[in-house]
């Protein structure tokens, strides 16, 4: 197949299937040659690798995926995409694309029946209308998987991998943080899209955690209490979690001062081990 980043190409194989692309369904085709090929060598593809992409678009990280690992399996949601990436990726027979969407899939079953015996990565340019909903049920679902490398736009790249503790964070941080070491691997400009986005983009890259850096009694209940906290991240803790929580002020401030937790701190200055703390204190645990 000819270079599927080439913009003449996409435009012919795109015209010939009659496609027009959709605002909604987040459609920004890479079109800088480069991107793909360091994409697909970061994201742990190489031999005995199963790799999922998410959102192929018309194939051309795809391509770059089943040159390196053994087999690619592929989530599209569009289904005016289906015979275009039969046709670019018609060389290939280790790829398999699943009509479907990445908020449903089962993503167990499918590395079940897809991957057996193969270490698994996920790789995509995630349509950005959908990134934390993705990037969190990847997460949460446990999946066995090595790493999730995925290019979202630059500012919410810049908020997962910021430190826990700081000004940048945010409750995604700390829920990335809890189950996975995020990494900014490099940043793409708008440029490198068809059409070409407002704003520019960078790929990161989540090492899962084998085991979780905290312990906590309750998990759902640490993601409750980080939700509540930067719900309404200005506010102290004593206020914005007294208000998310619905938990009466003395009982809270007493469980703060039980974790170590100065009640007037803001939810940007907790650590996770801060969270986990008061969490396993308001379960009894602490
Ligand atoms: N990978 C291609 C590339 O880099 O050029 C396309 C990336 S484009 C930013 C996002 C892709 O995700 C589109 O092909 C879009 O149709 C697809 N998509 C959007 N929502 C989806 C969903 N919920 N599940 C699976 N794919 C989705």
């Amino acid at each position: 197949m000819e270079k599927l980043s080439n913009i003449s190409n996409i435009k012919s194989i795109l015209s010939r299937h009659g496609f027009t692309f959709s605002k909604s369904l987040g459609q920004n085709f890479l079109i800088n040659p480069s991107v793909c090929p360091r994409m697909a060598a970061e994201c742990g593809a190489g031999a005995g690798v199963g790799v999922i992409e998410i959102g192929p678009g018309i194939g051309v990280l795809t391509c770059e995926l089943a040159r390196l690992a053994d087999k690619v399996v592929s989530v599209e949601l569009d289904k005016r995409l289906i015979p275009v990436l039969d046709e670019t990726l018609a060389e290939f027979d280790n790829v398999k694309i699943i009509n479907d969407d990445a908020l449903k899939v089962d993503f167990h079953k499918l590395i079940e029946d897809e991957f057996k015996g193969m270490s698994v990565c996920i790789c995509a340019n995630l349509p950005y209308y959908i990134t934390s909903p993705v990037i969190m049920r990847l997460l949460e679902l446990k999946l066995p998987i090595q790493a999730i490398t995925v290019m979202v736009q630059k500012e919410a790249a810049q908020r997962i991998c910021a430190e826990v503790g700081t000004r940048q964070s945010s409750a995604l941080t700390v829920a990335v943080n809890y189950y996975a070491k995020a990494q900014l691997l490099f940043n793409v400009s708008s440029g490198s899209f068809m059409p070409a986005p407002k704003v520019d983009s960078a790929v990161i890259r989540l090492n899962i955690n084998k085991t979780p850096p905290v312990y906590v009694t309750d998990e759902e209940l640490l993601f409750k209490i980080i939700k509540a906290a930067f719900g309404q991240r200005r506010k102290t803790l004593s206020n914005s979690l007294g208000a998310g929580l619905n938990i009466e002020k003395t009982k809270l401030n007493a469980m703060l001062e039980s974790s170590g937790i100065p009640a007037n701190y803001r939810a940007e200055q907790l650590t996770l081990q801060n969270f986990a703390s008061l969490c396993n204190e308001m379960t009894g645990e602490g």
